[in-house]
């Protein structure tokens, strides 16, 4: 089925009608092919509408609903701003998910879903109905957790926490600073999307301002007091940007009290900092249809570990980000994974076929300097409440080049791997 304009879309649409209300025989039972509707065209969503299409052979009829029609990871997004990738290399379209695995590709919003009619709404005002619904919207930021950030401040520090063109916006920002300038990183306070990728950040940029404008000053305003592969990147930074990079925890300065957007100036208890160039990655929460459909409880969806079904609705399964998975990372690795174990319990629950244990995995690689890259990971089971952590490693101070280089070289094969996962 090819990828259908939501003025065009038809296929799928339905009058309420005709949802077969009170019958609890799964689809396949009824003689029917199941519906499986997709919100989110990323890490999760892309990779679960593919794995329902292809696993299933046409046996379940799958939407995937996306507003972009280019999708552009956030991960690898650091090495673009580090010169070390172009804007190009990160970008997905959705049209091998249509051409080569049949999936209803709507180019839209879901604004609403009603769970009770098992219906989602979308921005055209057409309904979509499902038997069961994946949810995989990512993030959304709390603008109001840093006092003076906002939304329009967004152009001025730019967060770049989400698929897009901020990165660009960052990137050039970084690249135009005064000589000997100051460049302020405000990271954001736990959970949050991708826990080693504000480091990862601040060596990307580092590696860029220590070739064009050595002399400048890196500030990170951390929020926290630790963080992912902390021993790994403070190393790095003292062995290939000696001077540059000081982190100063919440202990020492007493938290951001305020931004000033006008001035760039950033307030602490210890002192006012005058930015030349600044990123502000606010708090997280789930993506804002989560709350909508009744998923949430605080800021994030409850997941049923063994289906990543959603502890309030059992017909809905919340992927990625937006789901509390424990002991897993928010990160595409992990988002990716989930999606494989959702894929396979929604088609034994809508086909009839075999379910096996399931088994999550994730690493995440960061890269410090070119060739010098590290990672941390684990793999997981599911616990009768949680995700648990099954196996762990992580990289160690003190490795040699070849080994960096390595591990630098596996990350590069695992995007190129990851992204045929999602997009081919
Ligand atoms: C700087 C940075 C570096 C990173 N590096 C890595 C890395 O090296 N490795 C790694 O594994 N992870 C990394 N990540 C994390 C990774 O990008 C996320 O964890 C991952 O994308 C989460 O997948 P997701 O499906 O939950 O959300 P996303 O991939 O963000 O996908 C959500 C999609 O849902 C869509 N959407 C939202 N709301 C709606 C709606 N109402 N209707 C329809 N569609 C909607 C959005 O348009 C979006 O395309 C990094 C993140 C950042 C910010």
């Amino acid at each position: 089925m090819a990828i259908v304009d939501r003025r065009k879309f038809t296929t799928g649409l339905l009058g309420l009608g005709a949802v077969s209300a009170g019958l609890n025989l799964p689809a396949y039972a009824q003689g029917k092919r199941p519906k499986v509707v997709v919100i989110g065209g990323g890490a999760g969503g892309a990779t679960a509408a593919r794995y329902l299409a292809k696993d299933s052979k046409g046996a379940i009829d799958v939407t995937l609903i996306e507003p972009t029609r280019k999708y552009y990871t956030c991960f690898f997004s650091n090495l673009y701003l580090g010169g070390l990738r172009d804007y190009d290399s990160i970008g997905h379209t959705y049209d091998a998910l249509a051409a080569g695995h049949g999936v209803n590709v709507i180019h839209d919003w879901a604004v609403s879903v009603d769970t009770a009619a098992k219906t989602v709404e979308l921005g055209s005002g057409a309904k979509v109905a499902y038997d069961r619904l994946v949810i995989s919207p990512g993030i959304d930021m709390k603008y109001d957790s840093v006092a003076g950030y906002s939304v329009e401040g967004q152009d001025t520090m730019p967060h770049a926490w989400k698929s897009g063109t901020q990165v660009a916006l960052l990137k050039s920002q970084v690249e135009n600073m005064r000589e000997g300038g100051t460049f302020v990183m405000v990271p954001p306070p736990n959970p949050f999307r991708c826990p080693p990728g504000p480091y990862e950040r601040i060596s990307m940029i580092a590696h860029v301002l220590s070739k064009k404008n050595p002399t400048a000053k890196i500030i990170v305003l951390d929020p926290k007091e630790k963080f992912s592969k902390q021993a790994l990147f403070e190393e790095g930074w003292q062995k290939h940007y000696p001077g540059m990079v000081e982190w100063i925890p919440a202990s020492v300065s007493g938290g951001v009290k305020n931004i000033n957007m006008e001035t760039m100036e950033i307030e602490t208890d210890i002192d006012t900092f005058k930015a030349d160039a600044a990123s502000v990655v606010p708090a997280q929460k789930a993506g804002a249809i989560c709350g909508r459909a009744g998923l949430t409880e605080g800021d994030w969806c409850p997941i049923v570990p063994a289906t990543m079904q959603s502890r309030a609705d059992e017909n809905i399964h919340v992927l990625g980000d937006a789901s509390v998975a424990s002991a897993m990372p928010k990160s595409g690795f992990s988002a990716n994974s989930q999606a494989k174990v959702a894929a396979m319990a929604i088609r034994g629950a809508l086909t009839g076929s075999k379910v096996f244990e399931p088994r999550f995995a994730n690493t995440c690689w960061s890269l410090i300097d070119a060739d010098d890259g590290v990672k941390v990971g684990a793999s997981y089971k599911a616990g009768e409440d949680k995700i648990e952590v099954a196996d762990k490693f992580i990289s160690k101070t003190g490795e040699d080049e070849a080994l960096r280089k390595a591990t630098y070289e596996e990350s590069e094969s695992w995007y190129t791997a990851i992204s045929a996962d999602m997009f081919s």
